[in-house]
């Protein structure tokens, strides 16, 4: 049987650490892009505020700026016209100037020159501011301060713009970057991811293989199992058929439970199993299962191509186109004829019929199954009609048939004893031709061997069931009759005597003479008690009918004689007995 699983060493499946690895890994991954999103919106954020903290910044020193031109105006104005009004304007921008110079020293205080910065536009501011304060029409304007504010001014401003520009570039390189590094986690991630995937996949694939495999091996596994139940039935079908057939006491059991087992084994076939009969010219159907089609019954030998070949053979399309010649009509399509053999010997065939080629093949499949049965039936037949030719010839005269003498002794102990048991008597007749030796004489030995067996076949036919014929020795004869006393034993005797007289023989083209006999009867318990006594006066009765002429019944008197009586008892004393 091969074997049921792939003889493959074990692999060590990494799949599972690899998968744990990429899942960290795009875990790693997506946690990187999204802390870089994150710091890049915040450095945004960052850059965004830096640059509005420097427009703001920017804008306050062109309002400083502003402020200023409009002081200077005034002041010369104040100066030409000595209007209060233009000093006063002078003096609110002044004021206003410093309040934004204290502003842009707080927005400032982060940057050291920037800071020192605001410082001194705070004082120049302030001291513009007091200037302007007391101003006269006499005194001279603030040109200097207003100058000093101007340039620290215009120093904050381009510092300022420098910085805006620098915050600009760092803001755009920032981005780039951010955007670079996300690109390139983003792609990793779906590198990570797609390698991940592509181990999904392989896996999968793996899968369906493996699982095609174990389909594989599981098909073969029931196949095995099948297999296996099929043996154990084939297996209790013979061993159940060998104890029945051991069971059997004569050659119909057997043919009838091989048969049997035949149809359990191929169910659906029909078909017959056929016996070469004594005269071993013809085969007879003995037992048949399910009809099988226009089978003879009674065929030659040379009628069944597996016989004439000695081997089992099949008769199919496309393998064996010759028909055997022992059907009646047409023959089947597919059969197979099986010789049935033992010890040597062959017996017949069995011949297996299948009405498709399904079932053709169920019988090809189970055929070694068939050959066992059939040798097993052959076996049990041949042991059989050994066993029944043997006994035959221990209990049987060759000639006649009839029982044998020997046998005829323990059959009459054994109806003696049932007789004394139930009380009931029992008849013997002693029967002999009479002038038997004439025939040989006349006609020969071989007439004379037919004269026998003739008065056999006709006591045989004369007696009932349960009486027993032998052939006791050369022309004569012991029938036991149980329960049959004295008077009825010698119509009995006379019935046989005038059938035999009836029986006209032709031997040779010859006719026969006339056949008579003549018996002596012997009753238990009326004469005697023993199987020797009561042999002894049937005798001694049938010595007594051929003293007295033959063709005649004698019946021994009913008076009990002592041994020593009945074997010195004379024929004529018996003469008295004669019908
Ligand atoms: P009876 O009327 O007094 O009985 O005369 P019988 O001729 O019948 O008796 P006998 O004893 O003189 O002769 C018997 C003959 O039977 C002798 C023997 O050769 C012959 N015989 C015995 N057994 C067989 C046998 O099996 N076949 C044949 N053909 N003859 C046999
Ligand atoms: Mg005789
Ligand atoms: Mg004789």
């Amino acid at each position: 049987m091969s074997p049921i699983v792939p003889n493959t060493a074990p692999k060590q499946n990494r799949t599972p650490l690899l998968l744990a690895l990429s899942a960290i890994g795009v875990t790693i991954c997506v946690c990187a892009a999204g802390w870089m999103h994150y710091d890049a919106a915040v450095k945004l954020d960052q850059s965004r505020d830096w640059l509005e903290h420097s427009e703001t910044v920017i804008s306050n020193i062109q309002i400083e700026q502003q402020r200023l031109d409009r002081i200077e105006p005034a002041v010369r104005l104040f100066h030409l016209t000595q209007d209060d009004n233009n000093l006063q304007a002078a003096q609110t921008n002044s004021v206003a100037l410093h309040a934004t110079a204290l502003h842009l020293q707080q927005l400032l205080a982060d940057n050291p020159q920037q800071a020192s910065n605001t410082r001194n536009l705070v004082q120049y501011s302030e001291r513009l501011m007091h200037t302007l304060a007391h101003l006269s029409p006499q005194d001279d304007p603030p040109a200097q301060t207003a100058l000093a504010c101007r340039e620290t001014l215009s120093l904050m401003q381009t510092l300022e713009r420098e910085l805006l520009t620098q915050r600009t570039d760092d803001s755009k390189v920032n981005a780039s970057r951010n955007i670079l590094l996300s690109i390139a986690f983003t792609a990793l991630s779906m590198l990570v991811v797609i390698v991940l995937f592509g181990f999904l996949i392989r896996d999968a694939f793996r899968r369906r293989r493996d699982e095609g495999q174990i389909f594989e091996a599981n098909e073969k596994l029931a196949g095995s199992v099948r297999a296996l139940e099929r043996q154990a039935r084939e297996s209790e079908l013979i061993t159940s058929a060998r104890d029945e057939l051991q069971l059997c006491v004569n050659s119909v059991q057997a043919w009838n439970v091989s048969t049997r087992y035949l149809e359990q084994l191929l169910p659906g076939t029909s078909g017959a199993m056929c016996l070469i009969n004594h005269s071993r010219q013809s085969l007879e159907i003995s037992s048949v299962w399910n009809r099988p089609t226009n089978l003879l019954d009674g065929f030659a030998l040379d009628a069944c191509c597996g016989l004439r070949s000695g081997m089992m053979r099949w008769r199919k399309s496309g393998y064996s186109e010759v028909h055997c010649s022992h059907f009646s009509g047409a023959a089947p399509e597919n059969y197979l004829c099986l010789p049935l053999s033992a010890h040597g010997e062959t017996l017949g065939i069995v011949m297996v019929e299948c009405a498709s080629t399904g079932l053709a093949a169920m019988v090809d499949a189970n055929l070694p199954t068939l050959q066992q049965l059939v040798t097993l039936a052959a076996i049990a037949i041949a042991g059989l009609n050994l066993r029944m030719k043997l006994e035959h010839q221990s209990i049987r005269d060759g000639l006649t048939g009839l029982f044998n003498r020997h046998f005829m002794e323990i059959a009459l102990d054994r109806e003696m004893r049932r007789a004394e048991r139930q009380q009931k008597p029992l008849a013997v007749l002693m029967l002999d031709v009479d002038h038997f030796k004439q025939f040989n004489d006349t006609y020969g030995h071989e007439a004379g061997d037919t004269v026998l067996r003739e008065v056999a076949e006709t006591l045989r036919l004369t007696v009932r069931t349960e009486d027993i014929v032998c052939r006791y020795g050369g022309e004569e004869f012991v029938v036991i009759l149980p329960e049959v006393n004295g008077q009825e034993a010698v119509e009995r005797a006379d019935r046989i005597r005038q059938m035999v007289g009836e029986v006209r023989l032709r031997f040779r083209a010859q006719s026969l003479r006339e056949i008579t006999i003549s018996a002596g009867v012997a009753v238990y318990p009326d004469n005697a008690d023993t199987l020797e006594q009561l042999l002894r006066l049937a005798d001694r009765a049938l010595y007594a009918a051929k003293h007295q002429g033959r063709n005649r019944v004698v019946l021994t008197p009913t008076q009990r004689v002592t041994d020593v009586e009945a074997s010195a008892a004379l024929p004529g004393s018996l003469s008295s007995a004669l019908i």
